[in-house]
């Protein structure tokens, strides 16, 4: 499994629909600052659906909506798709291929689609649990984060070792029993 592309349209500082293509190796995003290269890190973590507009740097969600330059109006939506190669099927789904959406507008309505359906946030971070893949997941690691890491209580750090060991799948199906 790795990851495709990325899709981003009225995203932070992506106005246009871009579309950056990753092949199954390294890629590096180079370029000066403030040219967006952090907004692209924002941009998967808002789609495995970040909750918090601090962890991507605003004030509230609806800063990750193109504000507009001094030539450009701002939009009124942001929509970020990243598609995923599953042609090993690591990921419990029968589709060769994942492609996941979030979209926002800016009255506060918002949606996730999993290969072009609705979904709600639950399927999606269901899908991901024990891939490190998902916002609270170890393949997105943010400036400052390697601290928190190392820092951090030991339940926390438990956590990350539990998605590396592939249990919180079922811890969570066993929480969700106890409940019932
Ligand atoms: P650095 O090298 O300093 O880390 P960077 O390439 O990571 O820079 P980013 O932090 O990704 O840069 O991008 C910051 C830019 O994104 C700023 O110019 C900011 O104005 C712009 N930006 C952020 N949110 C929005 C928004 N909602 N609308 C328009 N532009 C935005
Ligand atoms: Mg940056």
């Amino acid at each position: 499994m790795y990851l495709k592309s990325i899709e981003v349209q009225g995203f932070k500082s992506f106005a246009n629909k871009i579309v950056f293509e990753f092949h199954n190796g390294i890629t590096g995003i180079v370029g000066p600052n403030g040219s967006g290269k952090s907004n692209v890190g924002d941009a998967v973590r808002w789609v495995l659906g970040e909750q918090s507009a601090k962890q991507l740097r605003g004030g509230n969600m609806q800063d990750v909506i193109f504000s507009g330059t001094e030539t450009r109006k701002p939009l009124g939506f942001a929509s970020v798709a990243i598609t995923l190669d599953n042609s090993d099927h690591k990921l419990d789904i029968e589709y060769e291929e994942v492609t996941v959406t979030r979209r926002l507008y800016r009255s506060g309505e918002s949606e996730y689609l999993l290969n072009g359906t609705g979904c709600r946030l639950k399927d999606i971070n269901e899908l991901f649990y024990d891939t490190g893949i998902g916002k609270e997941g170890y393949s997105i690691i943010g400036q400052g984060q390697i601290d928190k890491i190392l820092s951090g209580k030991p339940e926390e750090r438990r956590e990350l070792f539990d998605e590396a060991a592939g249990i919180v799948k079922f811890k969570r199906r066993k929480a969700t029993a106890l409940k019932k």
